[in-house]
């Protein structure tokens, strides 16, 4: 089997931008695409934090570019996931979805994460129609909107403490009778007038004829007092946490408690030679696409580095 010099796992602005150093630097690249190609991005509609977009951009025509500017540079792209690997000995064996095996040299996992949703068909029906798991990304849209965040924990309240501050209105449905989240983090949520905190209280649908016009939520479910009712929303933010894609890694390479890789220091490095992690699934903290890219930039220049040990 003919040994590759790099591959890249994942297709979001860490996979291309690793993809577009290494071509850059000579050294012949496959990225496998993965699940959801182009990343989590593909999952909103205008991106406005990207730099170099004077007036926005289109999240999937961003994706696209960052490839056909990978392919353009000569990087293969394959339409497939990679199922499992075998980082026992070096170079490594990688095996694809559809059963095919890969040898490479060097690897940068850029396999991103994942949000969690709540696990309701209307989360699907509205995606990118009022539903999002990114304030960030997508808050801008409801300046001076009615919109609802759930979740308890830190993302949470971070998550309806930005919306506050464009939204006229924040919900923040919490399902316990308390919040997870850091007492300082609660401070200030509980301090923001703009902010209503909606305590044991469950989400069961959505509704609107174009977008989420309102949400279906239950008060102390399973309790003598539960009753159910319906709010008026424009958005629907989830901040229920994040999964970082490294299940099928995390018999070789270092992750944290939450299943993030651990990198050394600033670098992209793993504890395993020749292979990178790049994005968000090296990244609890700050999960944006401009971070990513400079990280996936990263792990190209070390990828080269690690290569020229080799000859
Ligand atoms: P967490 O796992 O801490 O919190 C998840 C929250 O979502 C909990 O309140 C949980 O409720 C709730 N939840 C989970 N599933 C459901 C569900 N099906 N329905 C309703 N609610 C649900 O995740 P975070 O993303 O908030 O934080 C992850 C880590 O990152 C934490 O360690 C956090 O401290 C850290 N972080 C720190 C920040 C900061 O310091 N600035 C900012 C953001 C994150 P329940 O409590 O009932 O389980």
């Amino acid at each position: 089997m003919k040994t590759i010099p790099c591959l890249v796992i994942g297709s979001g602005p860490a996979g291309y931008t690793a993809a577009i150093y290494t071509q850059r630097a000579g050294i012949d690249t496959i990225i496998c695409e993965g699940p959801q190609p182009g990343g989590q991005l593909t999952t909103t509609t205008i991106i406005e934090n990207f730099p170099g977009f004077a007036q926005g951009i289109d999240a999937t025509t961003l994706m696209d570019s960052m490839k056909q500017q990978a392919i353009h540079l000569g990087a293969q792209v394959l339409p497939l996931s990679v199922t499992s690997v075998d980082f026992s000995s070096h170079p490594y064996q990688i095996t694809l979805e559809d059963k095919s095996q890969l040898v490479a040299q060097t690897v940068i996992i850029a396999t991103g994460a994942s949000a969690k949703y709540l696990g309701l068909a209307d989360e699907v029906k509205y995606q990118g129609m009022g539903v999002s798991a990114c304030a960030t990304c997508d808050g801008f849209f409801y300046r001076k909107k009615t919109v609802a965040v759930v979740g308890g924990g830190d993302t949470a309240c971070e998550e309806a403490s930005y919306l506050a501050s464009l939204a006229s209105k924040v919900y923040l449905i919490v399902r316990k009778p308390f919040m997870r989240a850091s007492a300082v983090m609660q401070k200030r949520v509980t301090d923001n007038p703009k902010i209503e905190i909606l305590y044991e209280t469950n989400t069961v649908g959505l509704f609107g004829d174009n977008g989420v016009e309102g949400v279906t939520l239950v008060h102390k479910k399973g309790t003598p007092e539960e009753h159910q009712y319906q709010l008026p929303i424009d958005g629907f933010f989830l901040a229920i946490g994040h999964r970082p894609n490294s299940e099928i890694f995390q018999k070789w390479i270092d992750t944290d408690d939450m299943g993030y890789i651990i990198t050394q220091g600033k670098t992209p490095l793993t504890n395993m030679p020749g292979i990178f992690a790049a994005g968000d699934v090296a990244d609890p903290l700050y999960r944006q696409a401009v971070i990513a890219a400079a990280s996936g930039a990263a792990a190209g220049i070390e990828a080269g580095k690690f290569l020229a040990t080799l000859k």
